[in-house]
């Protein structure tokens, strides 16, 4: 098989997708979201190009980081995270795309100040409103938006979401319309620029960049089907 062949395809994939929303490609950033992917296939991809990836577990990203530490990646987190892990992740990541509540964003307040740095954070928003799922709720989330405001070691650059499962993608297309209206109505509210919108996974990216998506997070299209 070619080396990274899914890669180019979904870079290809996005490029269509903006040209028929017509933005501009490098508005679009492809994330590799790598839970359960060994840490040579990433060595590979990164080879290949790919620069940005997530994980979702705090054990399983410091066992890669260490492994990958000589490669430059951009390392993100995507999953859901416990506070008693947030100081393992001080100076490791550049983006957390899950804050989700007051007693996280305290910690990762405490934390980053301790070392010293900004953290970047997205809110989740569990826009589909499941119970099941990580997230704030639609109705919380200015109240817990205006609360990171007052933190100097926090900034939030934009919202995360993961919709409902749905069979056809289009029907996905509602909930990442209405996180960009959400993401809309905070930077007029609060007079503030949230730039990200991390919104898209393999089998609805192209529907979410066309709603306006900046980062996609993709598995399964781009390293083949998880094993665990
Ligand atoms: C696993 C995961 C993805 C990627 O999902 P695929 O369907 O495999 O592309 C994206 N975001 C989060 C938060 C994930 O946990």
């Amino acid at each position: 098989m070619e080396k990274c062949k899914s890669l180019k395809e979904i870079l290809l994939r996005i490029e269509s997708a903006c040209r028929r929303a017509g933005r501009d490609p490098s508005e679009v950033t492809l994330l590799g979201a790598t839970k359960t992917v060994s840490p040579d296939t990433i060595r590979d991809f990164f080879e290949c190009g790919l620069k940005v990836f997530g994980e979702n577990r705090v054990q399983e990203f410091l066992k890669k980081y260490e492994v990958l530490k000589d490669l430059n990646i951009d390392w993100h987190f995507i999953g859901r995270l416990q506070s008693n892990k947030v100081k393992y992740l001080m100076g490791k990541i550049s983006l957390i795309h899950s804050l989700d509540r007051v007693s996280l964003a305290q910690e990762i307040q405490k934390r980053a100040d301790k070392a010293g740095v900004v953290q970047k954070v997205l809110i989740e928003v569990n826009i589909g409103e499941e119970k099941t799922k990580g997230g704030v709720l639609p109705a919380d989330l200015f109240d817990l938006f205006k609360y990171t405001l007052s933190l100097k070691n926090l900034k939030v650059l934009g919202l995360m979401c993961i919709p409902p499962y749905t069979e056809n993608p289009q029907e996905a297309r509602h909930y990442f319309s209405k996180l960009r209206e959400l993401r809309d109505t905070l930077e007029k509210e609060f007079s503030v620029e949230l730039p990200h919108l991390s919104m898209g996974m393999s089998h609805d990216f192209e529907i979410a960049i066309e709603e306006g998506a900046t980062i996609v997070r993709i598995g399964t299209l781009l390293f083949g089907e998880r094993k665990r």
